[in-house]
């Protein structure tokens, strides 16, 4: 019987009165997605595992050890996603998106699903925004895509989060560079953890983002890709510095980063804090020049970032970052007796009519009771209608905060009357919190 009341390790439930909190970051992250001109594509939880195989890489951490891979009842293999990339490259060689006009620009909010060990920061479930731009191999899409992320940040005000970049340059370079690297592990060969060993002969750059201490300690000696880019890699990977200079974008050029995709390309970057522990990359992206060919279609070089959101509200919350909740209730009518309910329920339709959020009674409290409720639930009026008002056809509206109170009266004038006094007392409100100019208040 415990089992059914105990959620499966390594997910977390959102409680309605904790998701403002999601719904804000991903209001602002669906608001600078539009401003950047990328449009929301929404794909299955679980696609053919082959896709995920392909799509992030044999050689990966996530294909190797992290999938729920499952065998359907009519014998196929199929897998939740790891993450958002392969689903959204497959539906867009699917839907022949590129015949409509390049570039492809595309947002996605996803849950993806990585056994992994649970830990902070890391959960088996966990939930990802991410920017997608396909055909284009511009240095201006590279930067264009992190100014994006950037500017996420900037909104939700986070503070001390580094941006970290490098390029890992394509196919040609990097033959030279996975030559010298192997050279290089081949004489730690005794000490590398076994599934490094067998990344050696595929692809040994997998080694430089090992997480054991051992294989991390010997990659910090390892060559590094910088010194064996291509002519074009690194004439490239100038210029997306230089146009993350022109957007005044802060970065460091970290030689170290890899990412765990197997099909990236050039450019990589990571956004990282040190304010929420080990796991303290919050968002990580680059280009895969090489993906859309690997998954069967023509050449169509591309890019993107996902960041992890349950990171990411965990920086906000460790920083102290106020988060808005407007979802409070703006009014809540109190009410004694069967015909004063009715009334309240005229009104309150009107008031929800018009998009305000408004409760009344529906669990039998006595007057009392309610108004702790009111309380309780951060209502910023309440009104309280009984007989007398009733009679009188007013009824006094209380703002919970100043105490100050304003008669309305319970007739069609009511919506009209409390949108009125709602709005002088927001301005009173405001100009004392801001002053009278408030121009640089959103
Ligand atoms: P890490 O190095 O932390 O394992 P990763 O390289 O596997 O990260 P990506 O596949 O690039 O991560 O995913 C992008 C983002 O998704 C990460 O930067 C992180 O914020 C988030 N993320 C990845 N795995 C998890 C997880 N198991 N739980 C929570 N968030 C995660
Ligand atoms: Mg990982």
């Amino acid at each position: 019987m415990a089992l059914i009341t105990k959620k499966i390790k390594g997910t977390e439930d959102v409680l309605p009165k904790q998701s403002y909190r999601w719904q804000f970051i991903e209001n602002v992250m669906r608001e600078e997605a539009r401003i950047y001109g990328f449009k929301e594509i929404r794909t299955p939880v679980f696609e053919h595992t082959e896709l995920f195989a392909r799509g992030v890489g044999q050689t990966t951490d996530v294909v190797q050890k992290e999938m729920y891979t499952f065998t359907t009842k009519g014998n196929e293999s199929v897998t939740l996603r790891p993450e958002g990339t392969a689903g959204a490259a497959r539906a867009v060689l699917e839907h022949a998106l590129p015949n409509e006009g390049l570039p492809i620009k595309a947002s996605y909010f996803v849950s993806c699903y990585r056994y992994e060990k649970p830990q902070a920061g890391r959960l088996r479930e966990f939930h990802q925004f991410g920017l997608e731009e396909y055909g284009t191999q511009s240095p201006v899409a590279d930067a264009e895509l992190i100014c994006a992320a950037q500017s996420i940040f900037d909104r939700l005000r986070l503070k001390d989060l580094h941006l970290e970049i490098n390029s890992i340059g394509c196919p040609t370079c990097r033959a030279e560079y996975h030559k010298a690297l192997k050279a290089y592990f081949e004489q730690y060969k005794d000490q590398l953890c076994e599934t490094c060993l067998s990344r050696l002969d595929k692809n040994p750059m997998r080694i430089l983002d090992c997480k054991s201490p051992i294989c991390s300690k010997i990659a910090e000696g390892a060559p590094r890709i910088t010194e064996y880019l291509c002519d074009e890699c690194k004439e490239h990977f100038a210029s997306v510095q230089k146009y993350l200079d022109a957007a005044g974008i802060n970065y460091i050029v970290n030689p170290t980063i890899v990412r765990g995709l197997d099909y990236y390309t050039k450019t990589v970057f990571e956004f990282v804090t040190d304010c929420i522990g080990a796991q303290g990359t919050v968002c990580g992206g680059g280009r895969y020049d090489g993906l859309i060919e690997e998954l069967g279609g023509n050449h169509l070089p591309s890019l993107g970032f996902a960041m992890g959101m349950e990171r990411l509200l965990m920086v906000m919350e460790k920083q102290g970052i106020e988060i808005p909740d407007f979802s409070e209730c703006s009014l809540y009518i109190a009410t004694m007796g069967e015909k004063a309910q009715e009334k309240a329920f005229e009104l309150l339709h009107n008031i929800r009519e018009c998009g305000e959020t408004a409760e009344t009674d529906v669990v039998g409290r006595g007057l009392r009771a309610q108004m702790k409720y009111a309380d309780k639930i951060g209502a910023k009026y309440t009104l309280v209608i009984g007989d007398n008002e009733l009679n009188e056809g007013f009824a006094e509206a209380k703002n919970m905060e100043t105490g100050k109170k304003a008669k309305l009266p319970l007739d069609e004038s009511f919506l009209d009357s409390f949108l009125n006094l709602q709005l002088s007392e927001e301005t009173d409100t405001f100009s004392a919190v801001f002053g009278k100019d408030n121009s640089d208040v959103e």
